[in-house]
């Protein structure tokens, strides 16, 4: 399974000595429930196993590796994670993991256009500085707006 690597790999859970620790961008309704994440070296919800929070972990973390600009709405790739080509690759298949990755992230994307805009303004203005971001396009990705309340 193609995420199956992540819990292996963690390197988005790290900063690599030398690089300014990482703010985790939450929404309104995680820094609730979970104050702040900000990692310096390695998250302190990280395990062996991978992120311990499992379906709580923020939607940024499960955005990643992609980043999306609500302006342009436009999606982007981190470069640096091993899975780019793969994933891209993928997308051409419609029940493939990042075509299911892709949709989950589109339908809360699109709740969040509409509860929590200036999140995604400061995690896509995250991302850019902190990521070596590039562009692609993914068929049926612009999220469609909703006037449905997100949960997170
Ligand atoms: S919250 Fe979980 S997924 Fe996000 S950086 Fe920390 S360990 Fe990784």
């Amino acid at each position: 399974m193609l995420f199956d690597h992540c819990a292996q790999c963690q390197r988005c859970c790290n900063v690599d000595a030398g690089y300014p620790s990482l703010d985790i961008t939450l929404t309104q309704q995680e820094e609730k429930r979970l104050g702040s994440i900000c990692i310096t070296t390695r998250c302190d919800h990280l395990g062996d196993k991978g992120c311990t929070l499992g379906d709580d972990k923020p939607f940024g973390c499960t955005l990643y590796p992609l980043s999306y600009n609500p302006k342009k709405q436009n999606f982007y790739f981190d470069a640096d994670c091993p899975l780019m080509d793969v994933y891209i690759d993928s997308l051409s298949d419609s029940k493939s993991e990042a075509s299911a990755h892709m949709a989950k992230v589109s339908r809360t994307l699109a709740k969040l256009e509409v509860t929590d805009l200036a999140y995604l303004q400061e995690n896509y203005a995250i991302d850019k500085t902190y990521f070596d971001l590039k562009k692609i396009k993914p068929k049926k990705t612009k999220p469609k707006k909703s006037t449905q309340k997100a949960t997170l």
